[in-house]
C-alpha cells in the first residue's frame, strides 16, 4: 500500500494518537484545539528548533527543521535536528553538498520536561527516521530524543519491535482518519496532562459512562431527584 501526497498526515499527529486516539480525532478530524501549559512549553521549545538552516560541530554536521515524508506510511512532518554523522563506504551514507565523504542521517527530536522515555515519542522519532530511509534510500540503526527540562540526550535503536510498532500506529491513524469517527473518551491518569480535556469531558463521554450516570456521580442523586 502506498499513500499520495495529499492523503500525508503529519508526523506529530503520530503522537498524539499514540497519546490518545481520541485526542488524535479531536485534533486532527474534528480540527479542535487548546493549549495547556505543557504544550505551550513544547511550542517555544519547537520553535527555536524549527528555524532552519545548518551547522558543523566537529566531525557531525546540524540540519534544523529538515522536511521529509513517507508515502509507504501515509506521513510527512519536519526533523528539530538532524545531524550528519561521517561514515565509510558507499551503501551506509550520502554524500552532502559542498562537504568531501559520507555521512548518514541521526535524528534528533527535542520533548519539554523529563519523560522521554514515553514510547510514543520513541514511535514519532522512529517515523521520522523510517522518512529519511525511504528519501535517502539508506538504513538508519539509531536517533536519540533529547528531554528540554534536563538537557538530556537519550539513544533510541530503532529495532524491528520499533519500526513494526510505528508501521502499525501509523495504518490504525489512517484507518480512523478515514472513517472520520471520533472514538468515546477513556477516562485515565493521561487525562490530567491532557490539553483537551475540557474540550473532551472524559468523564461525561467515556463509552461506559451515561449521562444519567454523569450526574449521578456529579450531583448525588438520579436526575429526576435533581431537576
Ligand atoms: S481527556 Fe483523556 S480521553 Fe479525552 S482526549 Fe484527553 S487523554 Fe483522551
Amino acid at each position: 500500500m502506498s499513500y499520495t501526497e495529499a492523503q500525508l498526515l503529519p508526523i506529530s499527529a503520530l503522537e498524539h494518537f499514540q497519546f490518545c486516539p481520541r485526542q488524535f480525532a479531536l485534533i486532527h478530524i474534528e480540527r479542535q484545539w487548546t493549549d495547556n501549559v505543557m504544550t505551550v512549553q513544547g511550542s517555544a521549545l519547537h520553535e527555536r528548533t524549527h528555524e532552519p538552516g545548518t551547522e558543523a560541530r566537529g566531525a557531525v554536521r546540524l540540519t534544523r527543521a529538515l522536511r521529509f515524508r513517507s508515502l509507504r506510511l501515509g506521513l510527512s512532518g519536519m526533523a528539530d535536528v538532524v545531524e550528519w554523522h561521517r561514515v565509510e563506504g558507499d551503501t551506509v551514507g550520502v554524500p552532502l553538498a559542498g562537504v568531501g565523504g559520507r555521512w548518514r542521517p541521526y535524528p534528533v527530536e527535542y520533548k519539554r520536561g523529563k519523560a522521554h522515555e514515553e514510547r510514543c515519542y520513541e514511535v514519532q522519532l522512529c517515523a521520522q527516521a523510517l522518512c529519511l530511509e525511504e528519501m535517502l534510500g539508506l538504513a538508519l540503526p539509531a536517533g536519540a530524543l533529547y528531554a528540554g527540562a534536563t538537557h538530556q540526550r537519550r539513544e533510541v535503536e530503532f529495532d524491528e519491535a520499533l519500526r513494526a510498532e510505528t508501521a502499525a500506529a501509523a495504518g490504525r491513524m489512517h484507518d480512523l482518519f478515514a472513517a472520520g469517527r471520533t472514538p468515546p473518551a477513556e477516562y485515565g491518569r493521561k487525562c490530567r496532562s491532557c490539553s483537551l480535556y475540557e474540550l473532551c469531558l472524559p468523564k461525561l463521554c467515556g463509552g461506559g459512562h451515561s449521562v444519567r450516570a454523569y450526574l449521578e456521580q456529579a450531583f448525588g442523586g438520579p436526575p429526576g431527584a435533581i431537576l
